[in-house]
This record gives C-alpha cells, sequence and structure tokens, in this order.
C-alpha cells in the first residue's frame, strides 16, 4: 500500500514558456500561433484525443473571422466541413414576412475539426496531452510559476511563464485564483448563461413546404440550421434562466407554427457565457480565454471566433515579452486588456446592454421592427440586408432620421408601446456609455481600480429585460 502511494506521488518536473489548460478552440489556437511565433507551448485536455469537443456536433463559425484569424481555409468536401454559406433567413413571429440576409457561415463538425488542427498544432512543434486533468496552480511567493496536472495517477508538474485557462465554462484556472490575485472568480450561474436545446430532426416529408435551411425566429431566439444530411436540419434554441425556459420557448414556437412532421434524429444540450466578461483577462503569469473568460458573441452565443480575436491580441503581447525573458507580471501582459477591452470589448459590451432593451419587445413589436428594416439594415434594390459585421453602430444622419421616423411611425400606428421604446431608448443610451467607458480601458494596472468601480455603476444600471410568452416568461438579467 505504501508502495503504491510512494509511486502515484513521483513528479516530474518541466519548464515550458506557455502552458494551456483545455484543448477546445480557444486553447487550440492560441497554443498553435504561439507555437509559430517559436515558444514553447504545452496544451493539457482532460479528455481523449478523438473526443475533444463531442458534446457538440455541428458548429457555425463566422467565415470572415476565419479568415482573419488566419486558419487554413476550410472545404466542404472535406470530413471537418459541412457547408460555406452566405444568406440566411429570418421571419416575422406573425409568420408574414420571410426578411432574406447577408451571413457569411462555415459550417463545422467539431471534433473532426479539433482532431485536424491537433495534426497542425504538432507539425509546429506544440505539446499536446490528453486525458490529463489540471489539479492545480503552484505559487511561488504568492506568484503563480507553474500546474501540476494528472494523468492515471501520475502526477506530474509543469514550470512556465503563463497558464492559460480555456477550459471552458468551468474555467478551472481562473474560479481556482486566490479571490485577490486580480482576475475574478466568478462562476457561471443559471442567469449567466444561454442554455441550448439542439434537435436535429429529418422531415419526414420533404415535399411539404417546411423552413428553409438555416431560418431564425429570433423572437424566440430559435432557428433551424442546416445539419449533417439531405432533408435534415437543427430545430435549436437558447434561453437564460434554466433549460426548462428552453424547452418552453420551443414549445411555444411549435404551438404557433404549423410545421409538417419531422423525427428527431439526436438531441444535444449545452450552455454558452452571457455575461460580461471579468473586468481583467490577466494577472501575473496568468491570462484567460474563450468560456473560461465568457468571450462571446451576445446576439448569437457564439464563442469560437469571438475568442480568436482575443488571442490574436493576446499572442503579440505573450511573443514581445516572452522574447524579452523574465517572468510575465500583469503589468507586461496588461495591453492583452487594452487592446482587447478598447476595441472588441466595448463593442460586445455594448451589445450585451442593447439586448436589454429589445429583448422586451412582444410579438406585434417584434414582427414591426423586423418588417420595417430597424433589426436588419436593409440593402438598396436587390441587395440583402447584412449584418453589421464590425458591430459598429455606423448609422449615418440619414439612416439615423430614417430609425427615428420608423420608431415614432410604429407609436402613432400603435405597433409600438411608449414604454417599451423607453426602455429601448435606455438601454441604447447606457449601451453608449459602456462602450464610451470601455474604450477608456486603463493604459495602466494602476488606474484601473477606479475604472472598475465606475463600471461597476454602469453595469448595475443595466435593467432586467422580460419576454412574455403564452406559456412562460423569461428574464434576461
Ligand atoms: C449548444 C451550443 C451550441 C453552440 N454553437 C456555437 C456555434 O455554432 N458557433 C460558435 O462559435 N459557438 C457556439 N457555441 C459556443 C461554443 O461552443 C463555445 O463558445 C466554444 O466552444 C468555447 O471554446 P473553449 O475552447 O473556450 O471551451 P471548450 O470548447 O469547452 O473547451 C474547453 C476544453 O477544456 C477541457 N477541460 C476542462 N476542464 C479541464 C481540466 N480540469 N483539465 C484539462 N482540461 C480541461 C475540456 O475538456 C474542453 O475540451 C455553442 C455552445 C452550445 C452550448
Amino acid at each position: 500500500m505504501i508502495f503504491i502511494i510512494i509511486i502515484c506521488e513521483i513528479h516530474l518536473t518541466e519548464n515550458i514558456d506557455v502552458i494551456i489548460i483545455g484543448a477546445g478552440t480557444a486553447g487550440t489556437y492560441l497554443g498553435w500561433i504561439l507555437a509559430k511565433n517559436g515558444h514553447s507551448v504545452k496544451i493539457i485536455e482532460k479528455d481523449k484525443r478523438e473526443n475533444v469537443g463531442n458534446r457538440l456536433d455541428v458548429i457555425h463559425f463566422e467565415s470572415d473571422r476565419v479568415k482573419k484569424a488566419g486558419l487554413p481555409p476550410f472545404d466542404p468536401n472535406k470530413q471537418d466541413c459541412i457547408e460555406i454559406r452566405d444568406t440566411s433567413t429570418v421571419v416575422t413571429p406573425d409568420f408574414e414576412t420571410e426578411i432574406k440576409t447577408r451571413v457569411y457561415q462555415t459550417i463545422v463538425r467539431l471534433t473532426p475539426f479539433l482532431n485536424k488542427m491537433y495534426d497542425i498544432l504538432e507539425s509546429d512543434s506544440v505539446q499536446l496531452e490528453f486525458s490529463t486533468k489540471y489539479e492545480n496552480l503552484i505559487f511561488k511567493d504568492s506568484r503563480i510559476i507553474g500546474v501540476k496536472v494528472s494523468n492515471n495517477g501520475e502526477k506530474k508538474e509543469y514550470m512556465a511563464n503563463l497558464v492559460v485557462d480555456a477550459s471552458g465554462t468551468n474555467a478551472v484556472v481562473r474560479t481556482s485564483l486566490p479571490e485577490d490575485y486580480g482576475v475574478e472568480t466568478f462562476t457561471l450561474g443559471p442567469n449567466d448563461v444561454m442554455y441550448v436545446l439542439l434537435q436535429y430532426i429529418k422531415w419526414k416529408n420533404p415535399e411539404i413546404p417546411h423552413p428553409e435551411t438555416d431560418t431564425g425566429y429570433n423572437y424566440w431566439l430559435l432557428w433551424f440550421g442546416p445539419s449533417l444530411g439531405e432533408n435534415q436540419a437543427i430545430l435549436g434554441v437558447g434561453q437564460p434562466g434554466s433549460y426548462e425556459n428552453a424547452r418552453l420557448a420551443r414549445e411555444d414556437f411549435l404551438s404557433e407554427i404549423n410545421l409538417p412532421p419531422y423525427e428527431i434524429l439526436k438531441e444535444e444540450k449545452g450552455f454558452t457565457p452571457y455575461r460580461r466578461p471579468p473586468y481583467s483577462l490577466v494577472a501575473d503569469a496568468f491570462l484567460c480565454i474563450g468560456d473560461a473568460a465568457a468571450i462571446t458573441y451576445p446576439f448569437s452565443g457564439h464563442g469560437v471566433t469571438a475568442t480568436w480575436m482575443l488571442c490574436k491580441i493576446a499572442a503579440k503581447v505573450i511573443s514581445f515579452e516572452l522574447k524579452k525573458g523574465g517572468y510575465l507580471t500583469k503589468e507586461r501582459l496588461w495591453d492583452i486588456n487594452v487592446n482587447y477591452f478598447r476595441d472588441q470589448g466595448a463593442k460586445f459590451a455594448a451589445l450585451l446592454t442593447q439586448l436589454s432593451g429589445i429583448l422586451n419587445f412582444n410579438k406585434k413589436e417584434w414582427s414591426y421592427f423586423l418588417k420595417s428594416g430597424l433589426i436588419y439594415k436593409t440593402g438598396d434594390d436587390d441587395e440583402l440586408p447584412e449584418p453589421n459585421q464590425e458591430f459598429e453602430e455606423d448609422m449615418s444622419i440619414k439612416e439615423m432620421i430614417g430609425f427615428i421616423s420608423k420608431i415614432i411611425g410604429g407609436l402613432i400606428k400603435r405597433k409600438l408601446s411608449l414604454t417599451n421604446v423607453k426602455k429601448l431608448l435606455k438601454a441604447n443610451s447606457l449601451a453608449n456609455d459602456i462602450k464610451n467607458h470601455y474604450e477608456r480601458f486603463p493604459m495602466s494596472s494602476d488606474e484601473f481600480q477606479p475604472w472598475v468601480n465606475e463600471a461597476k455603476k454602469l453595469w448595475q444600471k443595466k435593467k432586467t429585460a422580460i419576454k412574455k410568452l403564452n406559456n412562460v416568461e423569461i428574464e434576461y438579467k
């Protein structure tokens, strides 16, 4: 017995530039671009190589971000790519109007994609360790210097200049930091996430008209996405609070629409962060990315390519500092915060706030908003409306006047209620203040606390939106 304990406690120690916990899309991408810059990178993943990511089969990547990330192009003839799309449809909740929109999406199979990436990473000298679990951080003089991991009872210690938490929604490293380490240690509660239910369906009589592939019913936060085969679709729905809320929203939708029969081939569920990220993503020898840092597009809950943009910023700063040598203090990593929060972070913070105005609208109001082009910018002539790719409020004066006159028109025609319009305008104004505040993210960590105090006051002003469906009222905190 004593002998066995001694065997299990044998420690192997190794020094690495960067150790990343989690080989999902976030950790894999950051590890790859750091290794290409010449740094030694080790990624620790608790799952078996062939199983990573299998909680989700089909996943959507924003094609423009894939390109920006510098990923090898996707090929729909390969195992990891189903389709590359450029259009989508949105249907008004009264089912009267279909709006075609321009949306550039690459439809990917997650596990084959990750496995393709692992081969690429290994050819770029990234060390991948599967079936290995993060156990705890190693500190010296109260500062992180490495991690302890375990593989089948064998414990190992890795010393690193930087530890990255890319462990997904559990954020196993961030939540185990000492409270005063400099990054918030919150866990994700029911109101911090969107619970998503996916049903892979097959139309039983495909000749009977049914929603086209990639059709959104965004009043219910529900969509029919592309799936694996002919006459198939993924019926997805996401709501905060509980899986039950998501199920009830789907039930309400199904009671209103007349769908032809379909069979359910398989089901998946999971949750995606729907909250602001920690105020700082970095501390001494620490960075968090991906779901572990709650980085998602507020309007879709998608997280993959949103984090790749953060990873690009992070890799630049980390490489620059690693080349200089020495310990990577919070101050030396601070530019990651500055460059992220002043740009994408500020835009996402504003969008999250705007949602608290939009989500109050009832069915009639939502239909009016969609039909009058208030949500999607209507293109000229036969152009398709495009989503705002850089997520900027880039309305010209003419567009602004058009927007306001449509709102006033909606009020006069009683298509919009004054209460909800007021809530929208308040949320928009707060979104603007929050965006401006994030765009002034402090250049140095010395000015961080006053900035956080002000940010907290702004976030406290964000109101809860309430959607009243026939069978449930859902709160968006
Ligand atoms: C139903 C659903 C549909 C979604 N659809 C989309 C979509 O279409 N497009 C999109 O962009 N996003 C989508 N998302 C969100 C997206 O899945 C996440 O934002 C993204 O996968 C986050 O990547 P990540 O690498 O941060 O985390 P993860 O993919 O969760 O990877 C984290 C990895 O860390 C590992 N890990 C955890 N704990 C430990 C430990 N102790 N030791 C070692 N390893 C550990 C895990 O095994 C995991 O492999 C969806 C989410 C859900 C729930």
